[in-house]
């Protein structure tokens, strides 16, 4: 597999309104949309940045992944996601090169793309994701 660029960077907020004005306001960021991720119990806005995006994270939930990373850390960067041409190939591929996954299978991300997460323990506890976008022209064999 091949990591083709910096899809986005994910950062946890305990609260999107508070955080967007920086982002959007100050850094002059294209706000391209909120919606929620149910898969994720998460609330999120996505800021274009060149080819890249700023994803801020904000939890639904007590149960979601983010709240437990507020509670441990508090806000910050929480992740950085890869875009790949086929999230279930790389994800084929990292297992068989003995990369611990947090998922096995892709599931759903935000703005309708297929998401894999790597577990921290095979990125040096960089939690790391590989992310496809259904649009994105995929590499055929
Ligand atoms: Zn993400």
């Amino acid at each position: 597999m091949r990591a083709r660029r910096i899809d986005h960077i994910g950062i946890a907020v305990n609260d999107l309104d508070e955080a967007i004005p920086f982002y959007r306001d100050v850094l002059g960021l294209e706000l391209a949309g909120i919606e929620e991720v149910e898969s994720q119990k998460v609330r999120v806005a996505m800021f274009v940045i060149g080819e890249s995006h700023i994803e801020l994270l904000e939890p639904t939930s007590p149960e979601s992944p983010i709240a437990k990373a507020l509670d441990k850390r508090g806000p910050g960067i929480h992740h950085i996601a890869y875009a790949v041409d086929d999230a279930e190939k790389a994800v084929g591929s990292m297992l068989s090169s003995g990369v611990r996954m947090i998922d096995e299978t892709p599931r759903d991300g935000a703005g309708g793309s297929r998401i894999a997460f790597v577990h921290p323990s095979s990125s040096g506890k960089v939690l790391t994701e590989l992310c496809e976008h259904s649009s994105q022209d995929r590499e055929r064999d």
